[in-house]
């Protein structure tokens, strides 16, 4: 999927967006290696050559502050969005430009999953990426991707962009 040399994927959002339904499909049917937590709410998944850590945006603040450690070397971000969750749309995008300020994800590309596509009343891609203010973003590449996590569908479209971008 990605060459041989090691890649770091930061998978973000609030809880209950579908990170995890979304790592389970990446990875269905491959044996993966989940290490233990490696900090409070924290989760590293290494699959073949790419290691995926994610976490719950909107945590503690007090945590914040060690999460850098695990932004160094990140090529890519995906943030992950509950398109039903309109009112913490706010607290994503101010977790997202902070992170964009950082030095060490100077180099990330951003995609950004709309997920939850299925359910009546969702939010559009279109409707988020206005809300998130995406097209300010001029330092990172970024990409919008609907998707259903539940049913794959969308997921690998937004991996296409992603490979896409890796070489
Ligand atoms: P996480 O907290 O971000 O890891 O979210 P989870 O992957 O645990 O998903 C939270 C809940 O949303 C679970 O009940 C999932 O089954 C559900 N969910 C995830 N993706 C979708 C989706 O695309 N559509 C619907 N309807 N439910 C979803």
């Amino acid at each position: 999927l990605f060459g041989n040399e090691e890649h770091k994927i930061v998978m973000v959002g609030l809880d209950n967006a579908g990170k995890t339904t979304i790592l389970y499909q990446f990875l269905m049917n491959e044996v993966v290696h989940t290490s233990p937590t490696i900090g409070s709410n924290v989760e590293e998944v290494v699959w073949k050559n790419i290691h995926f850590i994610m976490w719950d945006l909107g945590g503690q603040q007090s945590l914040r502050a060690a999460w850098s450690t695990y932004y160094t070397n990140t090529e890519f971000i995906i943030v992950v969005i509950d398109s039903m969750d309109r009112e913490r749309l706010g607290v994503i995008r101010e977790e997202l430009y902070s992170m964009l300020e950082r030095d060490e994800l100077s180099k990330a590309a951003v995609l950004v999953y709309a997920n939850k596509q299925d359910l009546k009343g969702s939010m559009s891609a279109t409707e988020i990426s206005r809300q998130l203010d995406l097209t300010s973003i001029k330092k990172h590449p970024w990409h919008i991707q609907s998707c259903c996590a539940l049913t794959g569908e969308g997921l690998y479209q937004g991996l296409e962009w992603i490979v896409g971008r890796s070489y």
